[in-house]
């Protein structure tokens, strides 16, 4: 029984990432994707947001569960019997941090190994931080993402935008 996790902050998940589930679900026996509280950012999307999310996209894989984390990455793992951390990479530009968090990882236990899927071309260059540019200009996504992604991001921008009664730019006087 070969069982991985593939961690990560989802902010919001986009079709990379679930590309990156696909691939790896079909190789392992078990996989958890490990939806992190991440303290150090400040995400768009609160915690239950990116699970519920997370939980959409995978829906209807049998071999995919989904669980929210917190703390070090291998604690995910061994709690979960797994010995596989699964990481995506682009660019480059992401070789150097991913890296470093491997290496890192490896220091803390050695058994655990992670292993790098190599992006579909189609999604080199899509990322959270994108998609959510994007959709703050109030562009269409929906080609990078989840229909539930899309209407989620749509809603969060409008909210932010949308002016209060109170904002002085729309006093009529
Ligand atoms: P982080 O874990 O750094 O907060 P993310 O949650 O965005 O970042 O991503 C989790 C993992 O998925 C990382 O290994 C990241 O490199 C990978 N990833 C993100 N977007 C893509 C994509 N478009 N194609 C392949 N892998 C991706």
């Amino acid at each position: 029984m070969v069982r991985a996790i593939y961690p990560g902050s989802f902010d919001p998940v986009t079709l990379g990432h679930i590309d990156i589930i696909k691939r790896s679900a079909s190789i392992v026996d078990e996989l958890v994707v490990g939806v992190l509280v991440n303290k150090g950012k400040h995400p768009l999307f609160s915690m239950p947001e990116r699970y519920e999310m997370v939980c959409d996209a995978v829906k209807g894989m049998k071999n995919v569960k989904v669980e929210t984390f917190d703390g070090m990455t291998v604690d995910f793992a061994k709690k979960h019997n797994a010995s596989i951390i699964i990481r995506g990479l682009r660019a480059i530009t992401d070789y150097e941090n991913e890296m470093q968090i491997a290496q890192t990882n490896r220091s803390i236990d050695s058994d655990i190994e992670t292993m790098f899927l190599i992006t579909d071309l189609q999604y080199a260059y899509l990322s959270s931080t994108t998609v959510k540019e994007i959709a703050s200009y109030g562009k269409d996504v929906s080609a990078s993402v989840t229909p539930l992604v899309a209407r989620k991001l749509h809603e969060k921008f409008n909210e932010v935008h949308a002016p209060k009664p109170t904002d002085p730019k729309i006093r009529l006087c």
